[in-house]
C-alpha cells in the first residue's frame, strides 16, 4: 500500500490518500496542541506511542463488536484506516467530572457520575467546539435521528469495554471524545483512542496520566502515556512494516 498526497493535516495527525480510494493513511505526529491550537509543542515519541496505543484499543473494540475504521499498523507512526464520510459532531461521555463540565456547571473535579453523562459538541475550532444537542443536529442536518441514536449507542458501548479494560490496569476512565463516520450504510468509529482524547487517572492516587499533563503544564506527558501503555501490556517496540 503506497502513501499518496496529503489530504488533511490535523493538530496531531495527518491524513494521506493511499492507492486504494477506500483507505487512508493516518500519520501520528509528535505535535501536541491544546486550547484550540493556542498551546503547541513537539513531544518526542508521542506519535509512535499514540499510534501503537490506538491500534491496541481499536483491536479491543473490534473484538467487542464495535465497528471502527482501523485496518492495520503500517509503521511506527502510521496506520491504515477505512475512508469514512465523517459526521462533524464530537461525542463525549463522562464517568467522573473534569475539564469543561467543571467550568460550565461550576462543579468540582472528581465527582463520580453514575449514570455517566453524554454530550455532543460541534467540531469547529473557530467557534471553540460549542456544545449542541440533538435538535441542532436534526435541524441543521448534520446527522439523522437514527445516526444520532447509533452514535450514542456505540459511544456507551465503548465505555463498557474500556472502563473494564482500564480498571484491570489500575486506571479510571474519566471521560473521552469520539467521532463517527458513515461507511457502506453503517455508522463506524472514525477516531483515534489515545490519552490525547480521553482522561485517565491512576485509580489509587488519581494522578493524571493523559493530555491534561500537557494542558496544565504538569510535565512527563509522553512518560505518562508510556506508563498507561505498559500497564495495558502494549508493545511499544518496532512496528511491523
Ligand atoms: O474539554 P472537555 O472536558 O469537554 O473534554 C472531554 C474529553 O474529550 C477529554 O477527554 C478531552 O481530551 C476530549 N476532547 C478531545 N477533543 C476535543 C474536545 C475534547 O479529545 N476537541
Amino acid at each position: 500500500m503506497e502513501k499518496g498526497a496529503e489530504l488533511y493535516a490535523g493538530k496531531a495527525k495527518s491524513v494521506y490518500l493511499s492507492d486504494d480510494p477506500g483507505r487512508l493513511f493516518l500519520v501520528f505526529r509528535d505535535d501536541t496542541s491544546a486550547f484550540d491550537g493556542e498551546k503547541v509543542a513537539q513531544l518526542a515519541r508521542k506519535g509512535m506511542v499514540n499510534n501503537r496505543f490506538n491500534a491496541f484499543i481499536m483491536q479491543k473494540l473490534e473484538e467487542a463488536g464495535i465497528p471502527t475504521h482501523f485496518e492495520r499498523l503500517i509503521s511506527d507512526n502510521e496506520s491504515l484506516v477505512k475512508r469514512l464520510q465523517m459526521i462533524t459532531v464530537e461525542c463525549v461521555v463522562r464517568n467522573i467530572t473534569a475539564g469543561s463540565i467543571c467550568r460550565r456547571l461550576g462543579v468540582e473535579e472528581g465527582i463520580d457520575l453514575d449514570p455517566p453523562t453524554f454530550e455532543f459538541f460541534l467540531k469547529n475550532d473557530a467557534l471553540h467546539d460549542p456544545m449542541v444537542n440533538e435538535y441542532h443536529i436534526r435541524a441543521f442536518g448534520w446527522a439523522t435521528d437514527q445516526e444520532v441514536e447509533r452514535m450514542k449507542e456505540l459511544t456507551f458501548a465503548v465505555n463498557g469495554v474500556l472502563k473494564d479494560l482500564f480498571a484491570k490496569a489500575g486506571l479510571l476512565l474519566v471521560d473521552y471524545k469520539l467521532e463517527f463516520g458513515r461507511h457502506g450504510g453503517e455508522i463506524v468509529l472514525g477516531d483515534e483512542f489515545t490519552p490525547d482524547g480521553c482522561r485517565l487517572w491512576d485509580a489509587e492516587t488519581r494522578k493524571k496520566l493523559d493530555k491534561d499533563r500537557f494542558r496544565q503544564g504538569l510535565g512527563g506527558v509522553v512518560e505518562a502515556y508510556e506508563e498507561v501503555a505498559a500497564r495495558l501490556g502494549i508493545d511499544l517496540g518496532t512496528a511491523a512494516t
